[in-house]
């Protein structure tokens, strides 16, 4: 018999294989013999109270043979030969759970990408940490597995209407991650296990016929009548497909900038701007498992936090214990910040963004660029940049980013020094006022003070304010059917991902991925769709 069995245990327990049979024996009234093994099912902390707790939902096997979790199989198809051709923009999350995706119906997906893969990345990412220098092709956001790729990792959404987020978990185990992923409530892969496990996607593709090229910026977008009839990359080359997916991701301004110059429909799409905080993880060990000495059985503590003030949110985001703070920048002359942590969150920092939600008259209101209109499409995409712009020359020069010390951010000083902090490229203390519209800034101050009131230690001196976090979703929205999700003007082009505003975040931008791949599927062979 197998049975589902809920556990309160202590760390100590939790990691303790005897002692999880015996407690499953204990709540089945069996002996421990007849407890031939057990699957975790779920795994989440619960730390409200003075003892820290993990809560196990376990199956099972009373009184019969222990069997091995099956993992979820996946059958894909050699597409050497194959009559039907996808062209995927963008190699990030979205691009390429797609182009599995086609994989598996037996299309050949044909990915075009404007970074390097990633090996050579990871020397670009080197020069932008040590000596500030971006690379406008090749950085945290550019070039094979996309923005995913040196990401945290983390793998938790909310958005579980959206598709099946057991499928692309599997899919990530079948690629190289660990399976706890499958039964954390929180599951994270970290960025040093990233790149293995998207250069095993890409060589499973490459295997089964598909064609993955690197450095092959797409510069044009060809329509005659309502269909898309070839892309050009910067090194004019020109390729064709049945269908074309653009999964740019929110940083590809020269795409939304392209579309808008050739009359294919964007929106304006608001995001969450602010800045990246940073405390010592001991401050956040302290405050959430109620002790300075974290049992080391347990993670490096996290937290979410969200205040409304004067009426509008002031929330996390993306928080990374454990973790570094991130140059994201696509470009030189602009600063922007991320975060990421390695699989085991050893670092001795916890970041997270914290973000005020920006409409457009907010956005209008602060767009100093000449002729810029409440109508136009590219107005959040226009402040956003200007903001980082401000940020850069509020720095000083490269990547160095400004920041002030909590309380002096929120008292209105800037700080006479900074923090021990573990942003490479290197913090100056600076007025974020000078960089921050003032509501956004206001809004942060007195969110920080309420978070102090929430989490004791929160709001100190000890913590840095870096400036700034911009891209945390898409400035452009753009419009596509919400049956066949083509785009509204042309039949065969897919806006898709995160840049095209229907994701936020790794695992929902590759559930998008695989919708609108289902979609081409549908159409070329000929398919009725089951909804
Ligand atoms: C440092 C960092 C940490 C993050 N941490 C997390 C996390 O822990 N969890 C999480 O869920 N999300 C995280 N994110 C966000 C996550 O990475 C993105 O939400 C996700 O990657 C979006 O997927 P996407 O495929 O839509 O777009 P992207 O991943 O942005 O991929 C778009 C791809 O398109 C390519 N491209 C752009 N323009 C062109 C062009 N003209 N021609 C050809 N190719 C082009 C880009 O080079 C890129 O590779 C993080 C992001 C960063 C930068």
């Amino acid at each position: 018999m197998q049975q589902k069995i809920v556990l309160r245990l202590l760390p100590s327990e939790a990691t303790d294989n005897q002692t999880i049979r015996e407690k499953i024996a204990d709540t089945c009234s069996k002996k421990i013999a007849d407890i031939s093994g057990y699957h975790i099912l779920k795994k989440s902390i619960d730390a409200r109270g003075k003892n820290v707790f993990l809560n196990l939902t376990v199956n099972a096997f009373v009184n019969e043979p222990f069997a091995e979790r099956s993992l979820q199989q996946f059958l894909f198809k050699d597409c050497n030969n194959a009559s039907r051709k996808v062209i995927i923009i963008g190699a990030g999350p979205a691009g390429l759970f797609a182009a599995l995706k086609f994989l598996e119906a037996g299309i050949q997906p044909i990915i075009l990408e404007r970074g390097k893969d990633v090996k050579s990345r990871r020397r670009d990412l080197a020069l932008l940490n040590r000596e500030g220098i971006v690379n406008p092709e090749s950085n945290y956001c550019f070039g094979e597995g996309g923005a995913g790729t040196y990401s945290d990792g983390k793998l938790y959404t909310r958005s579980n209407k959206r598709g099946d987020i057991n499928r692309i978990l599997n899919l990530f185990v079948r690629f190289g991650a660990p399976d706890n992923i499958l039964f954390d409530a929180h599951p994270h892969i970290g960025t040093n296990k990233l790149p293995s496990i998207i250069t095993a996607m890409r060589q499973l593709i490459t295997d089964h016929g598909g064609k993955v090229f690197f450095e092959k910026k797409v510069v044009d977008i060809i329509a005659e009548g309502a269909a898309i009839v070839a892309v050009k990359t910067a090194d004019a080359d020109s390729f064709t497909a049945d269908a074309y997916i653009l999964a740019t991701g929110h940083s590809a301004r020269d795409i939304f900038e392209l579309l808008h110059k050739k009359n294919i429909l964007i929106e304006a799409k608001p995001f969450a701007l602010g800045v990246r905080i940073e405390h010592p993880q001991s401050f956040i060990d302290t405050v959430q498992y109620h002790t300075a000495n974290r049992n080391e059985l347990l993670p490096p503590a996290s937290y979410s936090l969200v205040e409304q003030v004067n009426g509008r949110g002031v929330f996390s985001f993306c928080m990374c214990p454990g973790g570094i703070i991130a140059p994201a920048s696509t470009a030189p002359g602009e600063i922007v910040v991320n975060g990421w942590s390695p699989s085991k969150r050893n670092n001795p920092f916890a970041n997270s963004g914290m973000v005020v939600t920006i409409n457009p008259k907010d956005a209008l209101a602060a767009t100093t660029q000449p002729g810029i209109k409440a109508t136009d499409p590219l107005l959040f995409m226009h402040f956003q940049k200007m903001i980082e712009q401000k940020a850069f020359d509020a720095g000083g020069g490269n990547q160095t980013a400004p920041a002030q010390r909590m309380i002096d951010f929120s008292e209105g000083n800037v700080s006479t020094s900074l923090p021990a902090n573990s942003y490479l490229p290197g913090l100056k203390a600076a007025d974020l006022k000078e960089v921050l519209p003032s509501f956004v800034y206001q809004l942060l101050a007195k969110g920080f003070k309420a978070f102090g009131k929430k989490m004791k230690g929160f709001y100190t001196n000890d913590a840095n304010v870096v400036a700034t976090e911009s891209r945390t979703s898409s400035p452009v929205r753009i419009p596509r059917d919400a049956t066949t999700l083509a785009h509204s003007q042309y039949n065969n082009l897919y806006p898709c991902g995160e840049g095209a505003g229907y994701a936020g975040g790794i695992v929902s931008a590759a559930m998008d991925g695989e919708n609108v791949a289902e979609k081409i599927i549908l159409k070329l062979l000929h398919l009725k769709s089951n909804n």
